[in-house]
């Protein structure tokens, strides 16, 4: 690969990355990658549809791809991965669609509220209602 500032040819990302510290003090890395390698304008926005926050630059190889570690969970790409892991881990797609789990989760239930469904439970209702007052 060159460097785009004076044609010199470079190793890699690495050395690009050094040769611009030691040639072109001007430029810093992420100048240089906002100039010469970036793909498209969405990079250094976060991928997530409808975020509008902008992504990390993490260094000559570019951005973050989402703002925070919640939104890239919430992308749907990345969901279709847990989705692929559940389903090869548990055979199902969704761990709340195990049998085996879910019977444990109404145990839970049962054993902290004397239902069956976290949503007959009297305390979780209070606690939906309180959080939805908070917000
Ligand atoms: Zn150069
Ligand atoms: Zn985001």
């Amino acid at each position: 690969m060159k460097c785009q500032i004076c044609d010199k040819e470079v190793l890699n990302f690495k050395s690009l990355s050094s040769h611009l510290r030691y040639n072109h003090k001007q430029y810093s890395s992420k100048q240089y990658y906002d100039l010469f390698l970036k793909k498209d304008n969405k990079e250094g926005n976060c991928y997530l549809k409808n975020c509008l926050n902008q992504t990390k630059y993490i260094g000559i190889h570019g951005y973050n791809r989402f703002c925070c570690f919640s939104h890239a969970q919430l992308d749907e790409s990345t969901q279709n991965k847990i989705e692929q892991t559940n389903l090869k881990n548990t055979g199902f797609k969704y761990i709340s669609q195990d049998p085996k789990i879910k019977k444990k989760k109404e145990l839970t239930n049962l054993k902290n509220c004397g239902e069956t469904t976290n949503l007959k439970c009297q305390a979780t209702k209070d606690k939906i209602i309180q959080t939805n007052r908070q917000t």
